[in-house]
């Protein structure tokens, strides 16, 4: 009988982490597989839709203004390898108000960092971004060299320059571990045995469904609606550059410009309910129909009557800060987790997979917010 072939990493999961930990692997030469259940960013995935924005402001939180500045460069240098362009350099305006310390920390973080910024008082505001109803804000900031990643094409490239890289690419749902000590394969639900020295599991939402008793209580998968409102005809105030992306952290909103002619997207950064991400529902709720349509009123008067386009049904996969997850299960030596993307994870998929390698294989010094041990088992989300 042949022997099976044994890897160096057994990648499960091609979401955004997955793919770039692969990839990582691939390029420092090792023999990877990349399982993943669906597809590269499918549908149910939380890489799995048009957009994800890529911005630097993190309030004072240094550490993930840095790991975005790493990633951005990294994305670029991949696009321009790739010859795919995926990354739009929209700008990211945040808006507020003078006295939220938070626009003050992001500033005084940005400038630390030697990161361009724009600060802009209420009538410039005005001014340049006319399609705004501002109400109560007299303050922004602009990053103008961030933008938006195209998330689930650029994950599927990742994955496929992984593959031209020797990574070997499977669709199958990999059955998790179980016991103590280390672990020599896992079983498939289409083939016999991976077997591999190592094992990470990048599954995002997933991964409390897999590990229950460790992660169950863990990872708060919650449900996320997204808007795509449509345009009116011939009107360019809604696309770049006349409008940038933006982030409105008072009313807990986001949205992006006309990208690609999908119209305007828009969502609020407000954790829904806790769901299953294999079975929870991909259609817009009637509630959140409406408190969109109320919000887009508000804010946008020229998209009061603007008809939604498209919709999307997302996850957020949030660790009780809103700190990632990466580190060993405590129980397998050579069992990993790496996800906990918590609404703000796809921008750093680069950072990731870098860093999930060098643990690997340097054993290099770990971050402890990193940890298992800080993730908590109630939410009180830190991180924005
Ligand atoms: C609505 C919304 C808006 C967001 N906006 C932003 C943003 O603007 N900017 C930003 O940076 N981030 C944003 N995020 C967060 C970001 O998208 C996620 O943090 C990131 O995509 C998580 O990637 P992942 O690879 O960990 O998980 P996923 O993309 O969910 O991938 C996990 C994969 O594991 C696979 N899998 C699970 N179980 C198994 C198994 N047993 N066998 C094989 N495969 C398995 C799944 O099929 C899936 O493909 C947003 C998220 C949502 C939901």
């Amino acid at each position: 009988m042949a022997e099976s072939k044994r890897y160096d990493v057994a990648v499960i999961g091609a979401g955004v982490f997955g793919a770039w930990i692969a990839w990582h692997l691939a390029r420092r030469g090792r023999r990877v597989v990349l399982v993943e259940a669906y597809g590269p960013a499918h549908s149910r995935a939380s890489s799995g839709d048009e957009s994800r924005i890529i911005r630097m402001g993190y309030g004072a939180d240094e550490l993930y203004t840095r790991w975005s500045m790493r990633s951005l460069a990294k994305w670029k240098e991949f696009f321009e390898a790739t010859g795919q362009s995926m990354f739009r350099e929209t700008g990211v305006l945040w808006l507020g108000r003078e006295s939220d310390s938070r626009m003050q920390h992001t500033m005084e973080t940005l400038r630390r960092c030697g990161l361009a910024f724009e600060e802009m008082n209420r009538s410039t505001l005005q001014n340049r971004y006319p399609q705004f109803c501002l109400d109560d804000v007299n303050m922004g900031i602009l990053e103008p060299q961030s933008g938006v990643l195209m998330a689930r094409r650029a994950v599927a490239a990742v994955v496929e320059d992984a593959v031209r890289r020797g990574v070997e690419y499977r669709v199958a749902q990999v059955t998790p571990p179980r016991g103590t000590g280390r672990v020599k394969s896992l079983r498939t639900n289409t083939s016999d045995e991976t077997a591999a020295e190592q094992f990470v599991f990048a599954c995002g939402a997933w991964l409390g469904k897999l590990f229950p008793e460790i992660l169950g209580e863990r990872i708060f998968a919650t449900r996320q609606e997204v808007f795509y409102i449509g345009v009116p005809a011939g009107d360019a105030r809604f696309a770049p550059p006349a409008l940038p992306t933006f982030l409105f952290q008072e009313d807990e909103s986001y949205g992006m410009p006309d990208l690609e002619s999908r119209g305007l997207k828009i969502a609020l950064d407000r954790h829904g309910e806790r769901v299953d991400p294999d079975t929870q529902s991909r259609l817009a709720s009637p509630q959140m129909v409406e408190e969109i349509r109320r919000y887009v009123a508000r804010r946008f008067p020229g998209l009061r009557d603007a008809p939604i386009v498209e919709t999307r049904a997302c996850q957020y996969e949030n660790t009780s800060s809103g700190d990632f997850l990466i580190d060993r299960h405590p129980e397998l030596e050579n069992v990993w987790f790496a996800g906990g993307g918590s609404g703000h994870g796809f921008k750093h998929g680069p950072a990731v997979g870098e860093y999930v390698t060098s643990e690997i294989l340097d054993a290099a010094k770990r971050e402890p917010r990193f940890s298992l041990a800080t993730k908590k088992t109630t939410q009180l989300r830190a991180v924005y």
